[in-house]
């Protein structure tokens, strides 16, 4: 399959999601190094061998961002296909954030991996097209996640592999403590110090905790139609990896 760079009209969730997105890309790398300690880049690297990738593999990235994801599983995959063969992967990353995107191809084009301005919610791609489908801190920001998820089912092909990654409850009081700590203080300052916007990081923080725990988003999964859905905690469960299969 191949993809292009589309416009997906919609109604935006709301400006301040927008905004968030819009005001921090260029810092945004280094917000997310400094916010998680470097971390995310293992949990990153987790999810990425979740995904299975592998010569041939084709996946979405949904609200990829600047790609990170996107380019692990590529780089992953020619270094299987180096070693025995076979078809090269490709990746598109998807995005409702044109600047994100701009961001991302500004990091390097490359001839597998393909960029479409789109909402998560209305995936301008066809029926199981994809091997694998991945979300990386993303499904938190969008409006009807069921929908979403619904979509992420619906482009995989029978055998697919769903992936999200995303910030969840620790799981012992100890760490929750250290972790609020962390996330009503440090952040909001380091959001305003790099990004020059506490408010939006403010507002991160806030999402997190409005988002569904471990069980109840599994649950979510299982209502969307992904089967053997598993959950497994990264850092004590500051994060989560929830997967799921289209059979
Ligand atoms: N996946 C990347 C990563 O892990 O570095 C980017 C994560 S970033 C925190 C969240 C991304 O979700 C932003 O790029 C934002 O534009 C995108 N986003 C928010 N709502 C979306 C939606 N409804 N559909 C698609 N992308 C969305």
């Amino acid at each position: 399959a191949s993809f292009g760079f589309r416009d997906v009209p919609r109604a935006a969730k709301s400006g301040l999601v927008r905004g968030v997105f819009d005001r921090s890309a260029r810092r945004y790398d280094l917000m997310n190094d400094l916010m998680s300690l470097g971390v995310h880049r293992v949990w990153k690297d987790i999810a990425i061998t979740r995904a299975g990738p592998r010569p041939g593999a084709h996946l979405i990235d949904v609200a990829g961002g600047t790609g990170d994801l996107a380019r692990a599983f590529l780089d992953r995959a020619a270094a299987m296909q180096a070693r025995r063969g076979g078809p090269a992967a490709s990746a598109v990353v998807a995005d409702i954030n044109a600047q994100m995107l701009e961001a991302g191809l500004k990091r390097g084009a490359r001839p597998d991996l393909g960029w479409a301005c789109a909402d998560a919610e209305a995936l301008p791609f066809p029926d199981s097209c994809a091997d694998a489908v991945t979300i990386g801190f993303g499904i938190r920001n969008v409006t009807d996640r069921l929908q979403a998820l619904r979509e992420m089912r619906r482009v995989l092909r029978r055998g697919g592999r769903f992936v999200c990654l995303e910030f969840s409850r620790p799981a012992t009081r100890a760490l929750e403590r250290v972790y609020d700590a962390w996330s009503y203080n440090v952040i909001p300052q380091l959001g305003e110090a790099i990004a020059k916007d506490r408010e939006s990081y403010q507002y991160l923080v806030e999402s997190i905790r409005r988002f569904p725990h471990q069980g109840a988003f599994a649950a979510e999964l299982e209502e969307a139609g992904f089967a053997r859905v598993t959950v497994t905690n990264l850092s004590g469960g500051i994060a989560a990896l929830h997967t799921g299969w289209r059979i």
